[in-house]
């Protein structure tokens, strides 16, 4: 895991290494112990970035006291996250919401999978609070040993899953502005939005022509579901 710092002493711009999230990969190809482990993998995923945003939560919030070059005296200082740049599956994880194969495959809108590589209405953006709301239900229930129906029942078609993600302790992200879903982006000097999308496109269209490898049929559906979704988010981006 890096991030990306400013360093103000050297006016130099740095990316650092702040952690390592351990590789998890399931005994069988059994379905069971597949879902085991991605549920496990998951978690721990949002334990690292618990444990990494341990301090920055409260110095979001309450401001951190530093000296800074030109200033006298020590200068109170907030951070904030203004960026996650991420490929589609880890964002889907850092927000615990479903990765693919779900009905709302977009992280920022409820735009249906049905609807999200077409162009037309927009749909409403995810709301921050409600997901997370949602989130410590499904995980309370999760603990209080509720079945498979009630967790259904609390997430809907919503496309969650029952973890909360840590990112929402950060203020401005689950709190204020609640900015959460909106800094998961794209580097758009480095993806050519038009050109992206008619690759993308056509590499849906080779899996419906079967173009696409030895894929089973939910793999291709898994593949398309995903697709829809880069197509959706670039086409956001541009506009
Ligand atoms: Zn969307």
């Amino acid at each position: 895991m890096r991030v990306r710092f400013p360093n103000i002493l050297t006016g130099k711009i740095q990316w650092l290494t702040i952690g390592y999230v351990p590789i998890i990969k399931p005994d069988s190809h059994d379905a069971a112990e597949k879902k085991r482990v991605r549920v496990l993998r998951d978690a721990i995923f949002q334990r690292c970035l618990a444990v990494l945003l341990h301090r920055l939560i409260p110095a979001s919030e309450y401001g951190m006291k530093m000296r800074v070059p030109g200033e006298e005296g020590m200068v109170l200082a907030v951070p904030r996250i203004v960026l996650y740049a991420a490929d589609q599956p880890e964002k889907r994880q850092a927000l615990s919401l479903k990765l693919s194969g779900c009905q709302r495959p977009c992280s920022h809108c409820m735009v249906h999978k049905n609807s999200a590589a077409c162009r037309g209405r927009r749909a409403d953006v995810r709301e921050v609070l409600l997901a997370v709301d949602a989130q410590i239900e499904d995980v309370e229930a999760l603990e209080d040993g509720a079945g498979a129906a009630r967790l259904m029942q609390i997430e809907g078609d919503t496309s969650i899953v029952a973890i909360i993600p840590a990112l929402v302790a950060v203020h401005g992200l689950g709190t204020g502005p609640c900015c959460l879903y909106r800094i998961f982006r794209f580097d758009m000097l480095h993806v050519s939005t038009a050109s992206l999308c008619d690759i993308l496109l056509e590499a849906r269209l080779g899996v419906y022509l079967g173009t696409g490898g030895n894929r089973s049929r939910r793999d291709s559906d898994r593949f398309i579901s995903s697709l829809d979704a880069l197509v959706h988010t670039l086409a956001g981006n541009e506009a």
